[in-house]
């Protein structure tokens, strides 16, 4: 027994889900199957256009109830699909699929999933098709976030006793850098959780990092593989630091990220937490923290947050700047974060200084740096971040032909 999950680009056209119709019958002619979809192709992003149109500041009630049309549509399709291919098949909606969540519209997490249904459905013979990214909470329709599809599928995975989770989308695996940026990256066989939630939040966007917690928590291996080829596939799981020989297992780089530097904070307690308490009351997830030194009783703060959330943060961070009269608050986007990622680091001298020479030699400047166990993340010119990319990569011998 397997849970698949099919991707919005895996279903954004009636072509493409015959496909997957006819890749689910396969697999359910051998074992049985569950599957989970996301929205057709770039449905999610064209209804939230639509309700741009006609609400400046819609309920998040109606926004999640919105949302959810997409997986509806998508279930609907595939589940018709297998029964005109001799497949029988039920299209349920997550409630009905037993999903209840929390009460956080547009980010609810999954409290408790009750397979009953999908069970009685497997008991038939047939296959489930359940509607990703949504649940139930009191009687009302909530969504997990974007990408959140996956951690239905990792969730329904869970609650059915499966060992494993195969996740379809457009990409045949995690690589050990954008193959876009760098033409020698390679498919990675296999990443430790640790390692995957560190590349989804750098910007490798295979996974929903929510889903890899949940799949860490469960001891399921989630596989990441194509829709459109036959390939084995990334997997990721549980790996022993020994089974590889890299130290650095990819480099992932992130775009959607803006810089705020704010110089002269007097050198007095409390500043870093009036501005930052004042930036989470806003929602605003800051990544990146550095505080310089202070000289003359004054440092300067340089922290990163997504773009989008740029416009709040300035205004808050001008407010909190002018309050312990601060010389100035500064934004800029032009920048970018390149990040080696590998378990094996922590274990091994001199990872940082490979990383640094091989983006000192690529004549790239580092504005900031930031360390964890399994993680090395500079923040650099946008304008840099391909170079940047490549000669990490090249620096770590990430590769064909070596490591
Ligand atoms: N359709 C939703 C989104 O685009 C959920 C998903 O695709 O997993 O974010
Ligand atoms: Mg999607």
């Amino acid at each position: 027994m397997t849970v698949h999950k099919y991707g919005g680009s895996s279903v954004a056209t009636p072509e493409r889900i015959i496909h997957v119709a006819e890749r689910v019958k396969a697999a359910w002619q051998r074992a049985p199957v569950a599957v989970v979809v996301s929205a057709m192709g770039d449905t999610t992003d064209d209804l939230l256009g639509l309700l741009r149109q006609v609400a400046h500041d819609p309920p998040a009630r109606e926004v999640d109830l919105l949302l959810a049309a997409g997986e509806q549509i998508s279930a609907a399709l595939l589940a018709a699909a297998l029964e005109d291919r001799g497949v029988p098949a039920r299209a349920l909606l997550g409630w009905q699929a037993g999903f209840a969540t929390d009460g956080v519209h547009r980010k609810a997490r999954i409290r408790e999933v009750d397979p009953a249904r999908v069970q009685a459905v497997l008991a038939e013979g047939a296959v489930p098709v359940v509607a990703g990214f949504q649940g139930l909470h009191a009687g009302e329709v909530t969504t997990l976030g974007r990408g959140g599809s996956d951690t239905t599928a990792v969730a329904l995975a869970a609650a059915l006793g499966c060992q494993r989770c195969e996740i379809y989308s457009d990409v045949d695996g995690v690589y050990t850098a954008d193959p876009r940026v760098v033409p020698d990256a390679r498919r990675l066989r296999a990443l430790s959780y640790e390692e995957m939630m560190e590349m989804a939040h750098m910007g490798a966007q295979v996974l929903q990092i929510r889903a890899v917690e949940l799949a860490e928590a469960r001891r399921l291996t989630i596989v990441a593989r194509s829709t459109f080829a036959d390939g084995p596939g990334t997997e990721i799981r549980e790996v022993d630091p020994t089974e590889s020989e890299m130290t650095v297992r990819g480099v992932a780089h992130d775009r959607n990220i803006a810089k705020v530097t704010i110089r002269g904070v007097p050198d007095r307690p409390g500043f870093a937490h009036r501005l930052f308490a004042a930036l989470a009351g806003h929602g605003v997830n800051v990544d990146t923290i550095v505080q310089s030194a202070p000289r003359d009783g004054r440092s300067d703060i340089v922290f990163t947050v997504a773009r989008d959330d740029l416009p709040r943060t300035i205004e808050v961070a001008r407010a909190a700047a002018e309050e312990v009269g601060a010389e100035s608050a500064a934004a800029e986007e032009d920048v970018a974060m390149v990040s080696a990622v590998g378990a094996g680091m922590v274990t091994r001298p001199g990872v940082a200084a490979t990383m640094f020479g091989a983006l000192a030699q690529a004549g790239v400047n580092i504005e900031a740096i930031t360390t964890s166990e399994i993680k090395i993340s500079c923040l650099i010119r946008e304008a840099d971040v391909e170079a940047a990319v490549r000669a990490v990569h090249a620096a770590f011998g990430l590769g064909h032909g070596k490591a």
